[in-house]
């Protein structure tokens, strides 16, 4: 049982490649961590380097306070799960889960009891005499765990340990996982570029991007809040849908303006708005967010919300047996172009997905209101990307280093903007003086006075 700390923590490969960046983590003992993102974020490198099996550039990695930079892998009370698994072939299941305890000499009698514990927890017992040829994927991903377990390690590290198996076997071995946690009660690190593995086996999410933290939070607090644009994309099926936006109106009757369409801000949403005045009728840019689920066709509840309705055709309708989705265009005219020719679909491309209830009688090429769940919504600054709803507590993670980024960015805005300004000033001067030049040579040249002639 431990817990972790990755205090600012670099990794640059001897490639050149800065893989991970200004990772900064208090993992608690008993978490069951998940980071999640795309491949190449850095994600296996963070792992690695929790292993030991990557050297730190930089950064301090403490487990249960004791700086293990350099301690090897083997002395750092973790076990590690692989996407591959590499049983030995030729071992059966029990010999597998011994082995490493026969490296480290335990005794004979301490290994047994260690092997039928992990074997009893996975649901082994009555496998172990086979070979791993002769089992199913599943079990044999059991087995890679079992191999972790009877080291009864501090921590558990896996990375991808699912991705080899079919969407069934995955979800099953999901819930199993999740059960192991609990059963274990040790610190889980998981990896995984599946958001939805992410969702339901994390008790925290790390979200990463491009080296870089984006977020850290519990699953349904990355849903409702994202920190920015990249968090919101990427967590939700299917994903958000993003307008480009702006906000008219006064500070108690806010709209939001996407698409040719102008709706009213609920006074809740409104209230969570960073810095209004920034945005309030000033044509700065927001993206303006809204989950597909977050789109209503209901009568009853478009009635009840009737401010915040557009008007969109649906271009395909998939049914998908507990809900629909609604592939919609805001063109809303008639398919049929003046000239009597269809519209070509190329002009038809999709910009907004709806989710809505499978029973709905909303059809295919047929214009329809939609409301939004303003309650629901998300706004984003278009430049920074950063979220501009506060969210009970939740602050975009911003590391150090995109704030420096940031603080210099600014720096040299202003310097660029000064430079621009002192150009134009001397511009001006330069300006003033050539008329100044040209006025004086139009001036009739006045005499000398008395004085200057005896000074001459
Ligand atoms: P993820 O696990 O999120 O897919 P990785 O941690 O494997 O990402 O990789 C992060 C970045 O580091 C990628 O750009 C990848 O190409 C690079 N990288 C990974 N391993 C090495 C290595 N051994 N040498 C050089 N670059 C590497």
């Amino acid at each position: 049982m431990a817990g972790l700390l990755l205090d600012h923590i670099y990794k640059v490969y001897s490639s050149g490649v800065q893989a991970v960046t200004d990772f900064t983590l208090d993992i608690q003992d008993k978490e069951f961590i998940v980071f999640v993102g795309p491949s190449g974020c850095g994600k296996s490198t963070t792992l690695r380097m929790i292993a030991g099996l990557e050297e730190i550039t930089d950064g301090d990695l403490v487990i249960d306070g004791r700086k293990v930079n350099l301690i090897q892998p083997k002395d750092r009370d973790i076990a590690m799960v692989f996407q591959n698994y590499a049983l030995y072939p030729h071992m059966t299941v029990y010999d597998n889960m011994a082995f490493g305890l026969k490296l480290r000499k335990l005794p004979r009698a301490e290994i047994d009891a260690r092997v039928k514990e992990a074997a009893r927890i996975l649901g082994l017992e009555s496998y172990l005499q086979r070979k791993p040829k002769a089992l199913s994927g599943g079990q044999r991903q059991r087995v890679a765990l079992g191999r972790a377990i009877v080291r009864e390690p501090k921590v558990f590290l896996l990375d991808e340990p699912l991705s080899n198996l079919d969407a069934k076997l995955r979800a099953q071995m999901r819930t199993e996982i999740t059960k192991l946690h609990h059963r274990l009660a040790t610190t889980f690190i998981y990896v995984t570029h599946d958001q939805v593995e992410a969702m339901t086996m994390g008790t925290r999410i790390v979200v990463m991007k491009d080296g870089f933290i984006q977020q850290v939070d519990a699953p349904q607090k990355l849903y409702d809040y994202p920190a920015n644009v990249f968090v919101a994309g990427f967590i939700g099926t299917p994903q958000m849908n993003f307008f480009d936006a702006t906000l008219t109106g006064t500070k108690e009757n806010v709209y939001v303006e996407f698409e040719g369409q102008k709706i009213l801000v609920n006074k809740a949403t409104v209230d969570r708005i960073i810095n209004l005045e920034d945005y309030l009728n000033t044509g700065k840019p927001i993206v303006f967010g809204v989950r597909p689920e977050d789109f209503h066709d209901e009568e009853d509840f478009i009635a009840k919300n009737d401010k915040s309705v557009i008007k969109v055709k649906v271009d395909v309708l998939e049914k998908l047996g507990a809900e629909s989705l609604l592939y919609c265009v805001f063109d809303t005219s008639e398919d049929v172009e003046e000239d009597g020719t269809m519209k070509s679909l190329v002009d038809n491309a999709t910009q907004l997905i709806a989710k809505i209830d499978a029973r709905s009688k909303t059809q295919a090429h047929t214009v329809i209101d939609l409301s939004i769940d303003m309650n629901h919504v998300h706004m984003f600054d278009k430049e920074t990307e950063l979220s501009i709803l506060e969210g009970e507590g939740t602050k975009a993670y911003v590391p150090v280093v995109e704030l420096e980024r940031q603080a210099q960015r600014e720096a040299e805005r202003l310097a660029q903007e000064e430079a621009k300004a002192q150009k134009l000033a001397a511009k001006e001067a330069a300006k003033a003086a050539r008329l100044a030049a040209k006025q004086a040579k139009l001036q009739p040249q006045e005499e000398p006075t008395e004085e200057e002639k005896t000074e001459e």
